[in-house]
């Protein structure tokens, strides 16, 4: 079953085209490596797929939401895909699990004990059982990020998008925040991932998609990573290892 499908997406902005027909589907459980250098789209096409941007033409599924469709009901999309950016945006003033509660709180309608019993399970999730009462400053950077991850997961998505979640962080926080991604794949969740950890792509991903100046230049399995057939995935490849 396909939670994800995109049809000849394209996207300008203004005068530049930033998608020129961008077709891939991702089925349920898929672990999708988006790749490609800074400008080749990916952000764009990830952002479509959330309708963080409208689509000039193609098409757009998205767990049955017709995400290209003006019509669509935003809150419903948004109710069944969860998107992690690398800014973790937490709020300051209000500690970890007040951060994680307000959305099924403000959105689900769900009472006190039902979000703060699912920020407990989520935050058990990304490994910060501890700090559900610590304020964002007082976390490092990683485990924000975490924070982040589970904000969005207690919301049950029924698939998460990382536009490079761990381009901010050190090597070691990075690890950190790689193992919680590596665990939700494990447990099944659908994910498309930005990312440059070419290790952690060739590792976990079912596809890759390897974007080159707004187009999809290879797609394959993770083995494309080892044997790319391409001068510019090869390149790709080298520079980021
Ligand atoms: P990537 O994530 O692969 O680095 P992006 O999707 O962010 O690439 O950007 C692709 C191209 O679109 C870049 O040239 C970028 O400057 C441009 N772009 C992205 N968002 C906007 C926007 N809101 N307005 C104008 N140009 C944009
Ligand atoms: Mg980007």
């Amino acid at each position: 079953m396909s939670i994800v499908v995109l049809k000849d997406v394209k996207k300008s902005f203004g005068a530049l085209q930033v998608l020129h027909g961008v077709s891939f589907s991702v089925e349920k459980g898929e672990v999708v490596a988006l790749i490609g250098a800074s400008g080749s789209g990916k952000s764009t096409a990830l952002r479509c797929i959330d309708r963080l941007e409208k689509v000039d033409s193609g098409e757009i599924h998205v767990c049955g939401h017709r995400v290209d469709d003006p019509k669509l009901e935003l809150r419903k999309l948004r109710l069944d895909v969860g998107i992690v950016f690398q800014s973790y945006n937490l709020f300051p003033h209000l500690t970890i699990e007040e951060n994680i509660v307000l959305a099924p709180r403000s959105v689900k309608k769900m009472d006190k004990a039902a979000a703060r019993e699912i920020a407990r399970d989520v935050l058990a999730k990304v490994g910060l059982a501890d700090k559900a009462d610590n304020y964002p400053e007082q976390l490092s950077g990683g485990q924000q990020q975490r924070a982040a991850i589970a904000r969005s997961l207690a919301m049950q998505p029924q698939v998460m998008l990382f536009d490079e979640v761990t381009s901010a962080l050190d090597p070691k926080l990075t690890g950190e925040v790689l193992r919680v991604i590596e665990g939700l794949a494990a447990s099944g969740m659908t994910m498309i991932m930005v990312t440059h950890e070419m290790g952690f792509a060739r590792r976990i991903a079912d596809q890759v998609v390897f974007m080159h100046q707004g187009r999809i230049h290879e797609h394959g399995s993770s083995d494309i990573l080892t044997t790319p057939a391409t001068p510019e995935l090869r390149e790709f490849v080298s520079e980021e290892l």
